[in-house]
């Protein structure tokens, strides 16, 4: 088995490896295109990205179990006349022939082309670019954002305009694959079908993965950009919660799921060999993949990557005699405020009040960010959905950790009492409806300090829970919230500069089309230290 160094060292190998003998690798011819699933980049820093396809083994001819040598080209054109860096990626049959390959020493701030050759077999061309230099003052980032985005329920229609929208930067926020068999009886408004089982195995989820994937408009948005991701439940099982299924599987069976879910998640995505946090020998392990990370766009935004699924603790107050999600009243369910509990775990919580705290750092060796982003799964504002003064919250969000969201909010006051500019925006996904929102340090206290703003976008293609109607009745529980809107699937597009923050919610026209128009349904804009969005 290889460790994790030896790993980085062969996914970042180029020309040395004309070296080694060839009787190492599979001699394979492509028969049709082994390219289907697509092409990405992801994880982009400012010298580099992680460039990723994976070979689908059906189209080749003469692959054995050994690693397959795929040639790469990354130029700065698109008819790549002028090259910037080829070389030779390895897919390892380990990870089921995934390329991860990731660049180094490429120009910051500069858009780049790239493709992957195996044969006489070319893969599409994807655009893809580096960030802007640490240190230097990025004037401008466009990036969209996007979750849930279940098959069944709709077309991936808004990808095309995402595409149109000519984005830096895409963020996925988790629910990319539905774990879930169509169900038997074909449910009304289901719009596209398919006849997997519910995943629970390896080859489960890379099937899962290779559908989603088949789709031509969310493997264009792949092309378009590179991606930044994390996951939420739909990844593994819905509402699951760390080591524990809600059909309550014995915990060891539920965990070697988990990491067959995992390492499957990995071998789809754009992300550094870094992400396996114990390289091939952690496959199958209970921590082998971390997804947790931080990315800094110039001196202009520091996004803030977090897990609040593989750490968390169990849900409170599950339904009696089950566990998982839950709708309570909160002065029924004392254990949703008990601090033991947490939704990223203490060392994630520890990592992000230390990148948070390093982001307002002024002086001559560091500026401040003008914006940290945390981007995470769910909601993070409280959302009380019960009228009258009681409240109601679901526990599967932050709702139900409310200790781990109060430290993480006292944290974010404190240091955004010692610099005022101190600007943290919540992204996430997961409810399946917009919410604009600003952060306060006490929901319950409408006149506190603000001190973050929340986009909390819709889904791509998944059904909404609530009615719009229910939803507008619920301003006056949720005072801190600015906009709801549970009518339409979409995407969130937002156009950042060092003053002033501007999300634009998108929406499509019709779900059930492919190829349905997606246009603004509303924008919100905060400046800069001034946390409360305003329409725009
Ligand atoms: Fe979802
Ligand atoms: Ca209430």
């Amino acid at each position: 088995m290889m460790n994790r160094r030896e790993l980085i060292r062969l996914a970042t190998l180029s020309a040395g490896l004309q070296g080694l003998s060839s009787g190492a690798y599979s001699q394979v011819k492509p028969k049709g295109n082994p390219f289907k699933l697509g092409i990405a980049s992801g994880s982009p820093t400012a010298d580099g990205v992680v460039l990723w396809t994976k070979l689908v083994t059906d189209n080749l001819l003469g692959y054995s179990n050994a690693p397959i040598e795929v040639r790469f080209e990354v130029a700065n054109d698109e008819n790549f006349k002028s090259l910037v860096l080829q070389g030779t990626a390895l897919a390892l049959p380990q990870l089921d022939y995934s390329v991860h390959q990731e660049l180094r020493g490429l120009q910051a701030d500069r858009w780049y082309f790239y493709r992957f050759i195996l044969g006489d077999a070319v893969s599409d061309v994807g655009r893809t670019r580096t960030a802007p230099a640490l240190g230097s003052p990025a004037d401008k980032l466009r990036f969209a954002f996007a979750s849930c985005q279940h098959w069944e329920h709709g077309y991936y229609a808004a990808y095309r305009q995402m595409v149109a929208d000519n984005p830096d930067l895409i963020v996925f926020l988790g629910d990319y694959i539905y774990e879930s068999a169509t169900p038997r009886k074909r449910t009304a408004g289901f719009v596209r079908f398919h006849d997997l089982p519910t995943a629970t195995t390896l080859d489960d989820y890379r099937d899962r993965y290779a559908m989603h994937k088949s789709d031509p408009f969310l493997q264009a948005a792949h092309r378009a950009a590179p991606w930044i991701v994390t996951w939420d439940d739909h990844e593994v099982e819905n509402d699951y919660a760390n080591d524990l299924s809600k059909h309550l599987t014995p915990i060891p069976e539920f965990l070697a799921r988990r990491a067959a879910a995992y390492q499957a998640f990995y071998e789809h995505m754009p992300l550094p060999a870094s992400a396996l946090t114990r390289g091939l020998a952690g496959l199958g392990s209970n921590d082998g993949v971390r997804v947790t990370q931080r990315l800094r766009w110039g001196q202009l935004t520091n996004f803030h990557v977090l897990d609040c699924r593989q750490y968390r603790d169990h849900q409170a107050c599950p339904p009696p005699g089950k566990s998982g999600a839950n709708v309570v009243q909160a002065n029924q369910c004392p254990a949703l405020f008990d601090p033991n509990r947490t939704l990223l775990g203490k060392p994630q919580e520890q990592w992000l009040a230390q990148g948070l705290g390093l982001d307002t750092l002024q002086g001559a060796a560091s500026q401040a960010m003008p914006w940290s982003v945390i981007a995470q799964s769910t909601l993070y504002s409280q959302f009380d959905s019960l009228k009258g003064s009681e409240q109601r919250f679901w526990t599967d969000g932050w709702d139900g950790y409310a200790a781990t969201r109060q430290r993480l909010s006292s944290e974010m006051a404190r240091l955004g009492g010692n610099n005022a500019d101190f600007h943290p925006v919540f992204i996430g996904g997961d409810v399946h409806h917009n919410v604009v929102a600003t952060i306060k340090t006490d929901f319950n206290k409408p006149e506190s300090k603000a001190i973050a703003t929340e986009f909390c976008g819709t889904s791509m293609t998944s059904f909404s829970g609530f009615k719009q109607a229910e939803m507008d009745g619920l301003y006056g529980e949720n005072p801190h919230v600015a906009y709801m809107n549970s009518e339409k699937r979409g995407y969130a597009l937002c156009d950042v500069t060092p003053k002033l923050w501007t999300t634009t919610l998108m929406g499509v026209d019709d779900i059930t089309r492919a190829n349905s128009a997606t246009r603004p349904i509303a924008k919100f804009a905060v400046e800069r230290g001034n946390k409360t969005p305003v329409k725009a």
